[in-house]
């Protein structure tokens, strides 16, 4: 066996629409071809020894065992790798459950798919899935160690990359509420929502939580100042930064017990709470130094500790903590009680579990000093010994609920708390031994205010009712009824989806709006262009989701894109389905139109079921997806007389059609005109068939999404498919007494769409044509036929980069496609384009039209600026 590739999808796909993350996995079985597993000595008991627990998979008989069952009596080896894949996983902790495999056209090569939790980790283990089964060919098993190093290895990609258990639950929330999430690449930022509509938060800070309360909050003197000065109850204590203020200090907060802390520290580090004797004092001053500069005394309050949390001037949840402790069962010792209680698999490493582990530090062997105990006493039954003086759940301490039972008085402090800190997100940390009675009454305090503070407290306690934070949160970022995405509008077809886009941005343009659009020209936003390139693809789709100022997207969806990665939005408002015609066939195993066509329809299917399918009714392949997609369907049609435009408005659906002359839209009995074509640029005064049919998508599109026939109207009649505009798709020239036009057709079906505007020439027509390298030889000899049927004359040229193919192949395939139609036809063989095309120019007789299909758009484009074309005759032929 051998792995060819292996890629990583994210978004809807070929595959499956719903689960996004998959990895495909493109594997050569090689001898194993012909080899089902019932013909390998040994190989089902030796899976079966190495993973027994895919029992469990049911496969296609659908009962426990039936994948077992499957192997035992023969299947091929890319099926169980999958399955292999999957348990992998599951065994490492992820739940996955889909799985795919297929035969490729190329015979003994299948296509492996998998779903992923984790990317790194879904890749990690296809690879180990092949590694585990050629093991078990070759030897009959797998070794244990190598299976649990497997295993351990998925475990901490997994954990590597998951979110912080605060930020999880949000994100939870988020989800649940149907909006859009994404990592930031940068400081473990998130996402929330598209484009103008976009929040962020890190950890439990959010884009709206302001600097000074942050600042003001990680400052305890201060903060305890100004809550002072509101009548608000704080410890009282004093700033000191030398040993020998300590004294004074001590005095000066009433003297004992007292606690010294770092004036900016947190998670506990470097606290001394209790403290009744000189001699501890000095000690936990040098703790306190350790981590900060200035070290506050305070007076100590003798209570329980509680964390409140407000967001959004609420409150929200509130804990009791208690510190790491153990209780007694008359047997063990403390040692031994610890490290039992370490064992339970909800405690882990700092933040990244529900619980964290208990650990010992300076605080722990004076506290077991003064209980009078070591580590090696035997603790009474029921009797309970505290290992930390503070409760932070980071140092081990345990939550308890007390959402129901807070006095209202302190929910009142509790909110005005973080309104005069100033923070949208607050925990409070209250010490008071009764939190059901005011704070006055029992003498608490406020001892700090914490900004991004953790949620596992409140979302996974130890006892008590898990409180849904996180939805507080997203209730503050998107409250009821706050859009959360900007409608997207995605373009996918053979030929004319980048003319089609740009169309349809610069209708949404005309409505004022911030417009992001991708093509395979490049990526813009409003007026200007970001970057170059062929911007198809998801990432593109990112940029401009992410993107703050884009109020509507536009997205250029192109067949590699989706094959390489998925679509990069779980789904649109309006997806509009141009036409599906052979072209890339046999690129990435998609061998036959109907595959292209499925290609193409993940398109059509990843639309809100609210939304629109503008589906070409012309077009059998495209038209057929209406059985697949959720959304409504809209269709568009260069007939009007078409039957199912007819079926379609009888029972009350929208079309745009090509009628009398006008660009119009259907509506039920309505027909409403939008303009003649002879008055839209795109279409060549109404000369150029395929982009009427752009400009009706297009228009449709825009009218299913609520823009006005007036600004539609207005649009289509000033976009210009000029080189600036449109590079390369249907690029006039008036060059004096003849006219050059250039194009980027290429394939069968743009040749023939371009065929019905040239064929409509009064002059000479003269082609300068050849096509790209890597698509098949009977595609280059139906470009030749083609390209005979519409020029009087063609100069056969090739591009520069061959695509693999041998130099002058191409153009002899050509050759024999023009010599196949017309035998005496006029043509010559010049394989370098710009000599092809300034040939051509140079030798272009009166009224007659030049013909480029150029490899790069730009050099042709200033080969014919070279000459000085008139201005503004561009789109007037
Ligand atoms: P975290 O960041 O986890 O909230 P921290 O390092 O910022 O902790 P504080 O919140 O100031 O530290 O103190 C930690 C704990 O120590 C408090 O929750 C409380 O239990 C206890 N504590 C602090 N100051 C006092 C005080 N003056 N009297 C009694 N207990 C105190
Ligand atoms: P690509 O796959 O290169 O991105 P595309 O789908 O974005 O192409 P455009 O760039 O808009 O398509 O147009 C490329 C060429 O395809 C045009 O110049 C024209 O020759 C032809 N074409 C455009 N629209 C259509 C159409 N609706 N039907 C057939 N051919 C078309
Ligand atoms: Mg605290
Ligand atoms: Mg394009």
């Amino acid at each position: 066996m051998k792995i060819l590739k292996i890629q990583t999808l994210r978004g809807p796909n070929y595959w499956s629409i719903r689960r996004h993350k998959l990895i495909v996995m493109r594997l050569d079985l090689e001898e194993l071809a012909d080899r089902p597993s019932n013909e390998i000595p040994g190989f089902y008991e030796g899976l079966v020894q190495v993973l027994p627990s895919l029992v469990e998979h049911f496969c296609s008989p659908g009962c426990r065992g039936g994948f077992l069952s499957r192997v035992k009596e023969g299947t091929l080896m890319g099926h169980i790798i999958e399955h292999i894949a999957l348990e992998l996983q599951i065994l490492a902790g992820s739940e996955v459950g889909f799985g795919r495999t297929r035969e490729t056209p190329e015979r003994g090569i299948y296509h492996v798919v998998v779903e992923y939790k984790d990317e790194q980790a879904g890749r990690y283990a296809v690879r180990a899935a092949v590694r585990l089964c050629q093991s078990i060919i070759d030897t009959g098993s797998y070794a244990q160690e190598e299976l649990e190093q497997d295993l351990q290895d998925l475990k901490e990609m997994a954990a590597d990359a998951a979110l912080g258990p605060s930020t999880e639950t949000i994100v939870k929330e988020a989800e649940a509420r149907g909006i859009p999430w994404t990592p930031l690449s940068a400081r473990a930022l998130v996402q929330f929502g598209q484009g103008v509509y976009q929040k962020r938060i890190q950890a439990t800070l959010s884009s709206q939580t302001g600097i000074l309360g942050v600042e003001l909050a990680s400052d305890k003197e201060s903060t305890k100042q100004i809550l002072r000065e509101a009548g608000v109850p704080v410890p009282r204590g004093t700033v000191i930064n030398y040993l020998d203020e300590l004294a004074d200090a001590i005095a000066d907060v009433g003297g004992y017990p007292i606690v010294i802390k770092p004036l900016d520290g947190n998670h506990g580090r470097g606290i001394t709470i209790n403290i009744t004797t000189w001699e501890e004092a000095e000690e936990a001053y040098d703790a306190a130094k350790q981590v900060s500069k200035a070290v506050i005394v305070e007076r100590y309050y003798q209570g329980r500790d509680h964390r409140i949390l407000v967001v959004n001037g609420k409150v929200v949840a509130v804990a009791e903590r208690i510190p790491a402790h153990v209780v007694g069962d008359g047997k063990s010792t403390i040692q031994e009680l610890i490290d039992e209680t370490n064992r339970d698999p909800n405690r882990g490493v700092g933040h990244d579990n529900v619980l964290t582990r208990i650990e010992l530090d300076r605080t722990s062997w004076q506290l077991l000093e003064k209980q009078g105990y070591t580590l090696e006493t035997v603790l009474p039954a029921e009797q309970i010994c505290y290992l930390r003086a503070t409760a932070n759940l980071s140092t081990g301490g345990i939550a308890v609920d007390r959402t129901d039972e807070i006095h209202p008085e302190n929910v009142w402090i509790a909110q005005r708390v973080a309104k005069i800190i100033g923070l949208d997100i607050a925990g409070i940390d209250v010490v008071t031994a009764d939190i059901t009675r005011p704070l006055k009454e029992m003498d608490g305090v406020i001892v700090e205010v914490n900004a991004a503070p953790g949620f596992r407290m409140h979302a996974a306690p130890s006892r008590g009712i898990a409180r849904n934070v996180g939805g507080a949160v997203i209730d503050m970022l998107y409250p009821p009824g706050t859009p959360s995405r900007v409608p997207i509008l995605a373009v996918t077809g053979t030929n004319g989806k980048t003319t089609t886009t740009r169309l349809l941005a610069h209708i949404y343009r005309q409505t004022g709006v911030v417009v992001g659009y991708t093509t395979t020209d490049g990526t813009y936003i409003g007026e200007f262009l970001v970057e170059k390139g062929d911007n198809t693809g998801p990432q593109s789709a990112q940029l401009i989701l992410q993107d703050p100022t884009v109020e509507v997207a536009v997205l250029e969806a192109a067949r590699g894109g989706i094959l390489r990665s998925g679509l990069g939005f779980d789904a649109s408002d309006v997806g509009v389905i141009l036409n599906v015609a052979a072209d890339h066939l046999g690129i990435a195993d998609i061998d036959t139109v109907e595959k292209l066509a499925h290609v193409k329809s993940v398109v059509a299917e990843a639309i809100h079921p609210n939304g629109y399918a503008v589906l070409n009714a012309d077009d059998p392949l495209v038209s057929a997806m209406t059985q697949r997609t959720k959304a409504q369907v809209a269709y568009f049609s260069m007939n009007p007389e078409s039957q199912l435009i007819k079926e379609h408005t009888r029972s009350g659906g929208i079309a745009a059609v090509y009628e009398n002359g006008y660009i119009s839209i259907l509506k039920g009995d309505w027909t409403i005109r939008i303009e003649q074509a002879v008055n839209v640029p795109l279409t060549m005064g109404g000369r150029a068939p395929f982009m009427i049919a752009n400009a009706l998508a297009a228009s449709l599109a825009a009218f299913v999404q609520g823009v006005d026939v007036d600004v539609i109207r207005s649009a289509i009649k000033t976009f210009r498919a000029s080189s600036n505009q449109t590079p390369g798709r249907m690029n006039l020239f008036n060059l004096g007494n003849y006219h050059a036009l250039i194009d980027y057709a290429h394939n069968p079906h743009s040749y023939e769409a371009l065929g019905g505007f040239v064929r409509s020439w009064p002059g000479e027509r003269i082609g300068v044509v050849g096509g790209p390298g890597d698509r098949r030889d009977e595609d280059f000899v139906q470009l030749g036929k083609l390209a005979a049927q519409m020029f009087d004359r063609i100069i056969v040229k090739e591009d520069d980069d061959n695509r693999g193919r041998e130099r002058g192949d191409g153009a002899r395939l050509i050759i024999e496609g023009i010599k196949q139609t017309k035998p005496d036809f006029n043509y010559e063989t010049i394989l370098d384009e710009t000599k092809a095309i300034n040939t051509a120019l140079d030798s272009a007789t009166v009224n007659s039209l030049v013909v480029i299909l150029p490899e790069t758009v730009s050099r042709a484009v200033s080969l014919i600026e070279a000459r000085n074309p008139i201005p503004d005759a561009v789109q007037q032929p």
